[in-house]
């Protein structure tokens, strides 16, 4: 079968892009405690004024100012307190003055509210003020916050703990957002053990399951399951032949698409599916697959944990959210000034692990974290951001100003 070989990272990110695009995942309605870090997939309007009514914004007392005004001394007496979630529409402080709480509901006829620190009870239970009071000082009025029928957030946005606090603070129960996307991860590898068991010569710790199954849920996606498979050509075509027809958006194979003995994923994937390209000028993460299988779309990550890491931040990530209906695939860039020198001599666009700190000043330095072999799972955990370094771009000097991709981009919660 033929296929694009090779292609350069933009490329490889079009062709994804193009698939996603045509691979939405459902929009649903779901109760406001599940809906944190989707996308919202409709308008959204206030039900109701917040406030619903006119309220105090103090702890305090509500008076009529022209009442206080014609009363003899400035007094008025206390009468019925109002307290929050008190209904006061039958409460008339024509002759009275009421204690009133933050957030009650302001009297029939009251205009004016002195807080309680400014004004003293006279034995005779009579309100005097210690203090001029300007008349509407500290009432919120109906609607002050938001009208009726006003957009309150936007189809488009990915919704934040605050998000979910406001569509609840006018009245919304439940709002339209994108289903997760449904997810398998398959893990490649006759030489992989799970922790817990003994590691015989020859096997290594799965890690990948366990690295690659939190950055997804972190993505915001559904693993729906974690599969780990021998590298038997037969096995792995009987598992592919399953899983065309089952419901899944995302099938992400890891190990086995490069060029070892063993390396079945390609070939077992242009029989029981499609291949859209196979291998990008990146680093780590060249032999990268890209294609479908049934209705999901493939992609065959390299089993090395950098290169897997980064290929799931590069091209799944934007896919993800492509999927939900983001427009754009931008990954967000910064720019970092390197503390010392890199030397780069390939002509791939490649993604180092590094470390930035931001200066008080708001500038930002960046370092490149100890060895950059894709094996080395630990220049990830020390790491905080890729630095990206274009496919033209060669021997970078210190002090020169690079660009960089900060890690808690790739959590929906971020
Ligand atoms: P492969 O892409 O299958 O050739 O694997 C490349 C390297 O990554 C090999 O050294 C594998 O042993 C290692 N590797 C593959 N899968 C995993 C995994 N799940 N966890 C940790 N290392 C892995
Ligand atoms: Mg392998």
């Amino acid at each position: 079968m033929s296929y694009p070989k090779s292609v350069t990272f933009t490329q490889a990110r079009k062709f994804i892009a193009e698939l996603a695009t045509s691979s939405p995942v459902d929009a649903i309605s779901l109760p406001l405690n599940q809906v944190v870090g989707r996308l919202l997939q409709e308008d959204v309007a206030a039900a109701i004024d917040v406030p619903a009514w006119d309220c105090s914004r103090v702890d305090g007392y509500a008076f009529a100012m022209s009442s206080m005004r014609q009363s003899e001394h400035e007094k008025l007496p206390v009468k019925d307190a109002i307290h929050a979630g008190t209904d006061a529409t039958d409460v008339s402080s024509l002759k009275y003055a009421h204690p009133i709480m933050t957030g009650a509901m302001l009297p029939v006829g009251a205009d004016s509210i002195v807080m309680k620190e400014h004004a003293t009870v006279t034995s005779d239970h009579d309100l005097k003020l210690n203090q001029r009071v300007e008349k509407g000082a500290y009432i919120r009025r109906k609607g002050d916050d938001l009208k009726v029928g006003q957009l309150v957030i936007k189809k488009g946005r990915r919704l934040r703990p605050e998000d979910v606090g406001l569509l609840a603070s006018v009245g919304v129960a439940k709002v339209k957002v994108n289903a997760m996307p449904k997810v398998l991860l398959i893990l490649t590898g006759d030489e992989l053990v799970s922790p817990g068991n003994d590691c015989e010569p020859g096997q290594i710790y799965d890690a990948n399951s366990f690295m690659l199954r939190d950055l997804l849920l972190q993505m915001g996606c559904e693993v729906v399951a974690v599969k780990r498979l021998k590298d038997n050509r037969k096995h792995v075509s009987q598992v592919f032949k399953k899983l065309k027809d089952k419901p899944i958006d995302v099938v992400i194979s890891v190990g086995g698409v490069s060029m070892g003995d063993k390396d079945y994923i390609p070939s077992v994937l242009s029989e029981e599916g499609r291949i859209v390209f196979h291998k990008t000028g990146i680093k780590p993460g060249f032999p990268m697959l890209f294609g479908q299988l049934g209705q999901a779309m493939y992609f065959g990550l390299p089993g090395n944990p950098v290169s897997a890491y980064t290929t799931l931040c590069q091209f799944i990530w934007p896919a993800l959210r492509v999927m939900a209906g983001e427009a754009e695939m931008g990954n967000l860039n910064w720019r970092g000034k390197i503390t010392h020198d890199v030397s780069k001599s390939h002509f791939r666009r490649e993604f180092m692990r590094g470390y930035y700190v931001q200066s008080f000043d708001g500038s930002i330095d960046v370092t490149v974290c100890g060895a950059q072999q894709s094996s080395r799972i630990k220049s990830l955990t020390e790491a905080n951001c890729f630095i990206v370094l274009d496919e033209s771009q060669q021997d970078v000097v210190s002090g020169e100003l690079v660009r960089i991709q900060p890690f808690h981009q790739f959590n929906v919660m971020s």
